[in-house]
């Protein structure tokens, strides 16, 4: 018998507990599910995580189908997942709460006694990111893009293994630098990594569908980092399938729409793109050449991003092109 957050946890099954963060106004409480499975043999606790934004289902169903596929007897160590990180967003179908505007992958911490967003952070740091031995958080981007995963280059030990778990889930890496990706701050890696816990974060395909094909690679990847991790028997196995960039990318450039229109994709994802090329043209519906939106850098693109529809106005995302340093 093992115990996760003080409830019992029996060796062999997974036990699912709730975490309170608070109630809402008619009383009910807010809660965020958590699902332990020990292993019967001793070992690493690694925490998976899903739906910080609330459209990314995509990691839900990864979390769901490694549960399913871990045998108990052949588990060293604990596998917690928390399927729903952030119930609030997941019920708007919002990448953020919509109550208090805060996405919750930029608020760790977290705030005992901050707004509802800070609080869910909060309530998540304490009990399941302090309890890790590694962390996985699952993300998705609109369709088209690539796959990537993000680990953080530091000059600590829980950097270096970050990379190595990054490289064992086998796709695209990117190697951020916080002082330099200055949008990607505050996360929840980020508060691992602070805690001396490795931890990545893996961006799959697509908001709001759930694809077999990056579900499948998100299963592949965790389960490599379990087997890398000395959780299951076996070898790394390769994505084969997924469109890979071996030697990845430290700069996810995240161009804007000048004007406003239907926007028309020149490039696939994985495509290497020169300064000045021309990579998006945005058309008014009338038919007007609107603008072309020209890459800054020498790179490939990592995807067309579309959180609402192919339409843009001006200041809307058009396209991610990863560069390297
Ligand atoms: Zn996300």
């Amino acid at each position: 018998m093992h115990e996760f957050a003080g409830i019992p946890c029996p060796v062999g099954r997974v036990t699912r507990l709730d975490l309170p963060v608070g109630s809402r106004e008619d009383g009910s409480p807010l809660e965020i599910p958590v699902l332990v499975l020990p292993g019967l043999r001793p070992g690493p606790t690694l925490l998976l995580v899903a739906l910080q934004h609330g459209t990314e289902i995509t990691g839900t169903e990864i979390i769901r189908q490694v549960l399913d596929q871990t045998d108990p007897e052949h588990l060293a160590g604990h596998i917690v997942a928390v399927p729903v990180a952030n119930p609030l967003a997941y019920l708007a179908h919002s990448q953020t709460t919509p109550r208090d505007g805060l996405n919750l992958n930029r608020v760790y911490p977290g705030n005992a006694t901050g707004s509802i967003t800070q609080r869910l952070a909060h309530a998540l740091y304490t009990t399941c990111v302090r309890a890790a031995d590694a962390v996985i958080d699952f993300h998705t981007n609109s369709f088209p893009a690539l796959h990537w995963v993000i680990a953080k280059v530091e000059d600590t030990p829980q950097s270096a293994r970050s990379l190595e778990l990054a490289s064992a889930f086998g796709l695209t890496p990117g190697r951020y630098s916080r002082s330099r990706e200055r949008q990607l701050v505050g996360t929840l890696v980020d508060a691992a990594l602070d805690l001396g816990i490795p931890g990545i974060l893996v961006e799959l395909t697509a908001h709001t569908m759930l694809l077999a094909g990056p579900i499948s690679v998100g299963v592949r990847g965790t389960r490599n980092v379990m087997k890398a991790l000395g959780m299951i028997p076996g070898a790394v196995e390769p994505q084969d399938g997924a469109l890979t960039i071996p030697d990845g990318f430290t700069t996810n450039n995240r161009l804007r729409a000048g004007a406003g229109g239907l926007v028309h994709h020149l490039k696939q994802p994985g495509e290497p793109v020169v300064v000045g090329e021309v990579v998006a043209q945005v058309r008014t519906p009338t038919g007007a050449l609107a603008e072309e939106v020209r890459s800054p850098v020498a790179g490939f693109i990592l995807s067309y991003p579309r959180f609402h529809n192919q339409a843009v106005m001006t200041g809307d995302h058009v396209v991610f092109i990863a560069s390297r340093d």
